[in-house]
């Protein structure tokens, strides 16, 4: 085959990767048929394979880069199988790992929609609709919130990109334009930020890669709870600023990702409010369920943040990836981002101003990640997102009691829509926690491989815990009425095999 095309043809081109509307309409019926299928047995298959990567590499075609291509129908019809054959599926009734939604199934016709607009929301010229509706998704989340209606934000990738843009944004509005000209400058003593110890770490990644270093991070300790300790706050912020030291940023988890605690908000923001500092909202995870009633009151105070991250990848259900910066002040965004390249032009109207978002974060080139966002926001309304979410919330309740009641079982703790607990075979006497945490470590390993099941883990002062985080509109009560049963069974088992003849009785 020759590599170019003759001149000739060139007036009438025809590219390889192009797709004519029939064979287009045929494919996409065909897969949408494919799709709709696997969302209809989804519930009755396994939750996760057990394959070693070397199986799953097995799967992909042999050899280096093909040099010929391959028919469009033929490479759907080899990667639609693979694809449900071999996944872990997050949309499953039973994933109960991590924090990785279901996805909604709007939002996936969203993505295909969006993919064939492929608007590019760097710049209002190249995306004219597409910008307003991610602007009318930012505001909307923020409403949710209770931020007011002039905040600003813009759509990232997820909860770390969130966390770091607002990180950005709070070390340029404290530390000022200077920072951003002249880099930190250390004579003028080190810029601090302040979190609990069960923070994200994307704080240790955004600490790191703009050149703060981890050593700027101030600890800080948690209660039983593993809620931020505001004393201990109050004072190291006194003892940094009486070293000659520069306090910026108080970071407060509106529910953290292992056990789902939400510091106490209102006194945090109260401090950063008496030291002039920039207070952040980590609400990756626990920020919409602000909107349920009987959710932690702590969550409310998140308004008083300057800024919040949040992910519509989670609690929103809307389709990896989706993360969303908001800042109660919308220039504090482009006075830390904003850089006007010569190749842009995008000038507008004063009285109807285009916002270009590439001024307004790290991206210059972006995706049209808003549409599966705004589409579930109008699918089903706050009302909608409450409920769902309020109903993940009551599930891990439930788990919790279920859970208290079996003798082989501990709970250990329950926040937000997280219930931590774990196996405690019969017949151990006390003194052995190291076996106890040995045990389910295994537990775990063996109920992500049973397919049965996907809880994954936390570590609690030193405890090993199983952790179900139910952020999934598929699970209902009958899946967690099984669990109970499935960790016990998986639990003899592994125990049966794994514990020292010193222990057994
Ligand atoms: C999930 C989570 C993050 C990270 O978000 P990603 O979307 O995975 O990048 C950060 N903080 C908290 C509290 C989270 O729950």
């Amino acid at each position: 085959m020759s590599t170019a095309t003759s001149d000739n043809d060139l007036h009438r081109r025809s590219a390889p990767l192009d797709m004519g509307p029939e064979e287009f309409r045929r494919l996409g019926h065909r897969l949408v048929d494919d799709i709709a299928a696997f969302l209809e047995t989804l519930a009755t298959g396994p939750v996760n394979r057990d394959e070693s990567p070397t199986e799953v590499r097995a799967l992909l075609p042999e050899g280096g880069l093909p040099e010929e291509g391959s028919s469009a129908e033929r490479l759907l019809a080899e990667v639609t199988p693979m694809l449900f054959e071999h996944s872990l599926f997050n949309g499953h009734p039973r994933f109960l790992g991590y924090i990785t939604s279901s996805a909604a199934p709007l939002g996936a016709l969203g993505d295909l929609l969006a993919a064939t607009i492929n608007p590019n929301l760097g710049g209002w010229q190249l995306s004219p609709v597409a910008t307003e509706i991610e602007r009318q998704s930012v505001r909307w989340i923020a409403e949710m919130l209770g931020y007011p209606g002039d905040a600003g934000g813009l759509l990232v990738s997820g909860g770390n990109l969130a966390n770091c843009h607002c990180f950005l944004a709070a070390r340029r509005a404290k530390a000022g334009e200077s920072v951003r000209v002249r880099g930190l400058e250390a004579k003028r003593g080190q810029l601090l930020v302040y979190a609990s110890t069960e923070t994200h770490t994307w704080l240790q990644k955004a600490a790191d890669l703009f050149g703060h270093g981890t050593d700027s991070i101030r600890w800080l300790p948690v209660d039983a709870d593993l809620r931020a300790d505001v004393g201990a706050l109050r004072e190291q912020i006194e003892t940094d600023k009486s070293r000659g030291d520069r306090p910026f940023l108080i970071v407060g988890n509106a529910g953290t990702v292992s056990t789902g605690a939400v510091d106490p908000l209102a006194e945090m923001a109260d401090v950063a409010h008496e030291h002039d500092l920039w207070f952040h909202a980590d609400g990756a995870y626990g920020a919409f369920a602000v909107i349920t009633p009987g959710a932690p009151a702590e969550l409310a105070a998140m308004s008083r943040a300057d800024s919040i991250a949040v992910d519509p990848h989670k609690w929103l259900y809307a389709p990896l990836e989706a993360g969303c910066v908001l800042v109660r002040d919308a220039n504090t965004l482009t006075d830390a981002f904003g850089y006007t390249p010569t190749y842009y032009r995008f000038t507008g109207e004063e009285e109807d101003p285009r916002v270009n978002f590439y001024e307004w974060g790290l991206q210059n080139s972006r995706g049209f990640r808003a549409l599966k966002v705004w589409l579930g926001l109008r699918q089903v309304g706050r009302s909608g997102y409450a409920r769902m979410i309020g109903d993940d919330i009551r599930l891990a309740r439930e788990l919790f009691e279920r859970v208290d009641e079996e003798p082989e079982l501990e709970a250990l703790t329950r926040e937000l829509s997280i219930t931590t607990f774990r196996f405690v075979p019969a017949g151990l006497e006390v003194g052995t926690e190291t076996y106890l945490n040995q045990l389910n470590e295994e537990l775990l390993a063996r109920l992500k491989a049973s397919g049965e099941a996907f809880p994954s883990n936390a570590e609690i002062s030193g405890t090993f815990a199983l952790r179900a985080c139910i952020v999934n509109f598929r699970t209902s009560l009958a899946d967690i009425e099984a669990l109970p049963e499935i960790v016990i069974r998986h639990g003899r088992e592994v125990d049966s095999k794994l514990r020292p003849a010193e222990l057994r009785t």
